[in-house]
């Protein structure tokens, strides 16, 4: 990386400083010693230097009497699951100490066989698996202990002379452990280790390109501590001129080359076997680091922790040649596959990360929590490599101590079960007029089918319309070619592409008669409900045609279609010309893999359109009860946006994946159209 001088650039990092969390007021919330460790392992958790996505770990020994009236020494350990930042005390299955210590004097136990014996020696039936961590916190002879991977030490520990950086920063403070894998492994080697090492001045463990252990008699000592040994490393790194770096802003690209996206992540999608998200994370930092010039050399070499690589793969693909990068991934399985001497899976071949000069960093997934997870880990890790360059050179684990981790037992295991998947996992659709009735209702369930979904509207409440990450909202002028193709391109860059697309937005003007209709309406009706869903199915097209399971288009219609009535000449004729431009689009786009289907609802009463006002007057009008009115079909049933989602949400899936042009009716069976 260029250093420019100091004058104008703002920094790469914006470091801030450690500091303890702890608040005495909040602490008196919290009583007793497995209620205070829930408090400082959630201070731990609020600090993203400290650990991410349920990384690190805590613990706490108790004596605690059974039901016999037997007292032992019980400790609760975090499990998996939890994450810090929001543990409850239902996050630390309870075990017994004794019997933990002991599996430490085993000569052998494989991780299958250690998370067996941890599990069935749980204390509380449902207790969630206890932390592959356990036995070393067991062994540790201190009442809390405390585990992170704190940026600062991982920075200093993953470098050339990394050890020796350690050991000057922290003395006789910490008994240091070389490089051993997690699991049991690590706990035997610390049970060798700690004992003979430790001096009176010990107050915690520092394991090699790992992350640091602070113990403690009390959840306070201990927390404090474990700040004042991250503080120590980040003191060390202002000292060696690796805290405040400069970093050389890279110029914004000019327009978002969303179809270069779409494309990239078709061919993700193709490697991985399945549809993959690919979120472009727009941070500035990480465009300015796919921009160095030695990018090649410090992006991959490995993760910042082992543990990382299950989210991230081990190295980020840099550039955009895919081919290259899953080539590389089958040579480093076929390498190391040997080494675990069971017969492993190999997990799919594409990347998780992508750092590209054009792009910057771009984050892989198959869900919205996945790509999240990923742009976070990896902005950590620019952080990490930009610093441990500056103390003379970033040296991450041997790419054979990754694939330990990529590929131990117990993340193999977890792809034996098997589990259903969302429908729609991976994919993204886009819904018009999605702010309210059956397009609020299709965003809905279509996130339920694990859709990522961006919904477009003219009303500005279409940005919250869905509070949640898998959804995008963007405020849009459908009759504006430009401001669709610019909505397009936003959700190519939050999500990666379309695969979905639900033409639902629409307008129902005041009846009149064709003598006396205004030009007016006639345009304005034809306007929204047919020209711009003709720019948007033209404009949507080169997306849809790269949807990695093909695309696919369902449009909204109307029971006026096939049986139109007096005084809606606007809107009969617009839904009609839309039908056809869909029956059209059907013949052209099947080469392509693209299929359209449409709806006919009718009578859905459920939406904006309708207040039980106007319901009760046209019942009136026609002799019926409200209810009468509502169910005036041959089933006498009542047709909700509900119900108009869910058929739509299922043309987009298998049971329709041979049906291209069809016209599906919801309407409870009407008898003009039958
Ligand atoms: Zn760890």
């Amino acid at each position: 990386m260029q250093i420019n001088s100091p004058t104008a650039e703002p920094p790469l990092m914006s470091p801030v400083p450690i500091r303890s969390l702890w608040s005495d007021e909040e602490a008196a919330r919290y009583q007793g010693d497995l209620a205070l460790r829930v408090y400082t392992s959630r201070l731990l958790g609020r600090d993203k230097s400290l650990v991410l996505h349920g990384g690190g770990n805590t613990s706490v020994k108790v004596r605690a009497r059974n039901l016999l009236g037997d007292e032992e020494d019980v400790i609760h350990v975090k499990g998996s699951g939890w994450d810090l930042e929001t543990i409850e005390e239902a996050g630390f299955p309870p075990l017994p100490l004794d019997y933990v210590k002991r599996l430490a004097t085993l000569p052998v136990l494989s991780d299958a066989q250690m998370s067996n014996e941890l599990l069935t020696h749980t204390l509380r039936a449902g207790a969630p698996a206890p932390s592959v961590e356990t036995i070393l916190h067991a062994l540790l002879p201190y009442k809390f202990v405390d585990h992170t991977h704190a940026d600062a030490f991982i920075a200093i520990s993953n470098t050339a002379d990394g050890s020796a950086r350690i050991r000057e920063v922290y003395g006789d403070s910490l008994v240091y452990i070389p490089y051993v894998m997690p699991g049991f492994d690590l706990a035997r080697s610390c049970a060798a280790i700690f004992p003979r090492e430790r001096t009176p001045q010990t107050i915690g463990m520092a394991l090699e390109h790992h992350g640091l252990f602070s113990f403690g008699d009390t959840a306070r000592e201990s927390y404090e501590r474990m700040i004042d040994l991250v503080r120590r490393a980040e003191d060390y790194l202002r000292r060696n001129g690796a805290w405040q770096i400069p970093f050389e802003t890279a110029p914004t690209p000019a327009a978002v080359p969303a179809l270069t996206l779409a494309t990239l992540r078709r061919e993700l999608s193709e490697v991985a076997g399945f549809p993959l998200l690919l979120a472009s994370t727009g941070d500035e930092r990480g465009r300015a680091f796919a921009r160095r010039t030695d990018l090649g050399r410090v992006a991959t070499q490995g993760p910042a922790t082992p543990d990382h690589s299950i989210r991230t793969k081990r190295v980020p693909m840099v550039g955009r040649d895919v081919k290259a990068y899953s080539a590389a991934y089958r040579r480093y399985f076929e390498e190391h596959a040997h080494r675990t001497g069971r017969k492993l899976t190999m997990l799919d071949a594409a990347p998780r990360v992508v750092l590209d000069p054009e792009f910057g960093l771009l984050a892989v997934g198959r869900t919205v929590a996945e790509t999240a997870i990923v742009a976070e880990i990896y902005a950590h890790t620019i952080e990490i490599i930009c610093r441990a360059e500056r103390l003379g050179g970033w040296a991450a684990l041997s790419s054979a101590d990754i694939f330990d981790v990529e590929y131990w037992e117990l993340e193999q295991a977890k792809l034996q079960v098997k589990g259903t998947k969302p429908l729609f996992q991976g994919e993204v659709a886009v819904v018009t007029g999605a702010a309210s009735g059956i397009g609020k209702a299709c965003v809905a369930s279509l996130l339920k089918r694990g859709a990522a979904v961006v919904g477009l509207d003219l009303n500005p409440s279409i940005t919250s319309t869905f509070n949640r990450r898998d959804y995008l909202g963007i405020v849009c002028d459908l009759t504006d070619e430009a401001s669709l193709r610019t909505a397009l391109a936003q959700a190519v860059t939050a999500f990666g592409g379309v695969d979905m697309l639900v033409l639902n937005a629409g307008i129902f003007p005041p009846g009149a008669p064709i003598a006396t209709l205004p030009t007016e309406n006639w345009r304005r009706v034809l306007g929204i409900n047919l020209d711009a869903s003709f720019v948007l199915l033209r404009e949507a097209h080169p997306f849809l045609k790269l949807a990695p399971k093909g695309g696919r288009v369902a449009v909204i219609g109307s029971k006026n279609v096939p049986a139109p009535g007096p005084g809606a000449a606007s809107y009969s004729a617009s839904k009609a010309a839309l039908n056809q431009l869909v029956r059209v689009a059907a013949l052209e786009w099947g080469k392509d893999g693209i299929r359209l289907n449409t709806i006919h609802p009718n009578a859905v009463f459920d939406t904006g359109l309708w207040t039980p006002e106007i319901i009760a007057q046209r019942a009136k009008s026609y002799g019926l009860s409200v209810e009468a009115y509502k169910t005036n079909n041959v089933l006498r049933t009542e047709i909700t946006s509900h119900d108009v989602a869910e058929l739509a949400a299922e043309l987009c899936g298998p049971l329709f994946a041979k049906t291209t042009a069809a016209q599906v009716p919801v309407d409870g069976g009407n008898d003009r159209v039958i």
